[in-house]
């Protein structure tokens, strides 16, 4: 079985996704890139409708950039049109997850973004999280609206649905969408108390500017 390290990996951090109560029941996906010669776009992803806790390394799923299967017979997430788009848009990106964590998704429900509101968000995601346009999942349409609204950022949100967030490596993925999810979290709470308000904009450039210097893309 080819790629075992970044299976045990990928695997590794899908379990604590599935831990942090990120994703319910076999909701979410996760994938990292992966070296296939003369594909770029390669990665592997987590299996269409299996049960997170019981996941082992044979049942993901690696694709090739015409979302092919290039080894075993496993079915791929049905997000894999949108993992696909990001990682041709962004060639710093090296792993994907998509959760439907509650404070998140209630954004997206209530066609809010998430503003700069924490000077932790601006530094580590590179600004607000925007609310991508409306597609129906797994759709060409959701993949365009999707990175679209990533921008140079490390998340976004999907409206009546839930949040993709990208990074080097799955781990570092996964810390983001529990970033956005707290931030998430404190936004609406603040809303309730009289309104969340920004981080001020000289502090705001500042934090673009070390996120796109540690990003590479400054
Ligand atoms: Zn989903």
């Amino acid at each position: 079985m080819a790629h075992s390290a970044q299976r045990d990996e990928l695997l590794a951090a899908v379990h604590e996704m599935d831990r942090l109560g990120l994703v319910s029941g076999t909701s979410g996906n996760v994938s990292v890139r992966i070296d296939v010669p003369s594909d770029p776009d390669a990665f592997l992803i987590t299996p269409a409708a299996l049960p997170y806790p019981a996941m082992t390394p044979d049942q993901l799923v690696p694709l090739n950039g015409d979302l092919e299967p290039v080894e075993g017979d496993g079915v791929p997430s049905s997000e894999s049109l949108l993992h696909l788009a990001i990682y041709r848009a962004r060639p710093d990106v090296g792993a994907v997850m998509h959760t439907h964590s509650v404070y998140a998704t209630a954004l997206g429900v209530a066609n809010r973004s998430l503003p700069p509101i924490v000077d932790e968000l601006v530094v580590y995601v590179g600004g607000g999280v925007e609310l991508a346009e409306y597609g129906f999942p797994g759709t060409v349409e959701l993949a365009r609206a999707g990175v679209d609204a990533l921008g140079d950022r490390r998340a976004v949100l999907i409206p009546h649905h839930g949040m993709f967030a990208v990074a080097d490596t799955a781990f570092e993925a996964l810390r983001v969408c529990a970033l956005v999810e707290r931030v998430a979290q404190v936004f609406i709470n603040a809303e309730a108390i009289g309104g969340a308000i920004r981080v001020p904009r000289s502090s705001f450039e500042a934090e673009r500017r070390v996120y796109l210097k540690r990003a590479g893309l400054g």
